[in-house]
């Protein structure tokens, strides 16, 4: 009895620390989506200031020594601006060449995510008499897709997480995964038989910070997984009927043939 509650409270602790590190995750992947959409504009509207400055030092010869002097101060401003985006770039970059391209297996995919989750919806839940079932239908040679697959991993664990908090008293999530019949592409879905959303919660549900969790919510999970669709040439669709189930359903273009000719 002893051993198996040190077994419960260890994986109560790795079960925290990961939660918290995915929520570390996502607000660092959604500030860096912010900061690098911040830059480019910034530095749009800087880059005629900067311009402008040079040219009137250069050509007005005209000028006063107060004149020129606040040019020289202008410039420093606009140089010191400058700086500070380049550094919001910085941490914005690394993930860029981040993203290798790679073939990968989803169903391997969400294989591991279900070990990674296993704390999640498992041991914990069950302690407190609620039991939620993962249950997988992974179709047998599936093609790969062409993927950065930490990424696709960190969406599938946070579907499957937001999934879980669906499921206040337990219940079933099913993982699907398939080839479409009519354009063969690769479909996943990520399906829970909990809360469901509203019609105004679907619609904004994609926005950053939106969440109906409150503080225990960051509202950065589906942002960030849309992104990462997005820039797989995916797409993601959103069913959920309120109070009976949800079906998050992302759809990958396949790997071009050739490309994954090392199948088993
Ligand atoms: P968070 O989980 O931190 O709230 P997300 O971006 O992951 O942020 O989700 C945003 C909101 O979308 C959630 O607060 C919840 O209202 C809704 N949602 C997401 N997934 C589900 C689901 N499987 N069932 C019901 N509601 C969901
Ligand atoms: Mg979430």
């Amino acid at each position: 009895g002893a051993r198996l509650y040190g077994a419960l409270q260890d994986a109560y602790q790795d079960l925290r620390q990961t939660h918290q590190t995915v929520m570390q995750q996502e607000r660092l992947r959604a500030l860096g989506q912010m900061a690098s959409g911040i830059a480019h504009d910034i530095n749009n509207a800087l880059s005629p200031a900067a311009l402008y400055v040079q040219s009137m030092q250069t050509r007005e010869t005209g000028l006063s020594a107060r004149a020129r002097e606040h040019l020289g101060v202008i410039q420093q401003a606009i140089e010191d601006v400058a700086r500070t985006v380049q550094r919001m770039r910085a941490f914005y970059m690394p993930r860029v060449s981040e993203l290798t391209l790679t073939p990968v297996d989803m169903n391997q995919v969400l294989l591991h995510v279900i070990d990674l989750t296993r704390a999640r919806w498992s041991n914990i839940p069950q302690e407190r008499g609620v039991v939620v079932h993962v249950e997988s239908d992974l179709a047998p040679d599936l093609p790969k897709i062409l993927g950065a697959e930490n990424e696709v991993r960190d969406a599938f664990t946070n579907l499957l997480l937001n999934a879980v908090d669906a499921l206040p008293d337990g219940g079933v999530i099913h993982l699907r995964t398939r080839v479409d019949a009519r354009d063969e592409r690769v479909v996943v879905e990520v399906q829970d038989n909990g809360v469901g959303m509203s019609e105004t919660t679907r619609s904004r549900c994609l926005e950053p910070f939106f969440t109906t969790k409150g503080e225990r919510g960051t509202g950065l999970g589906l942002p960030m997984v849309f992104g990462m669709v997005q820039r797989h040439g995916g797409d993601l669709e959103i069913e959920s009927e309120l109070g009976k189930r949800t079906t998050m359903r992302l759809t990958f273009p396949r790997a071009p043939t050739g490309v994954t000719g090392e199948q088993p």
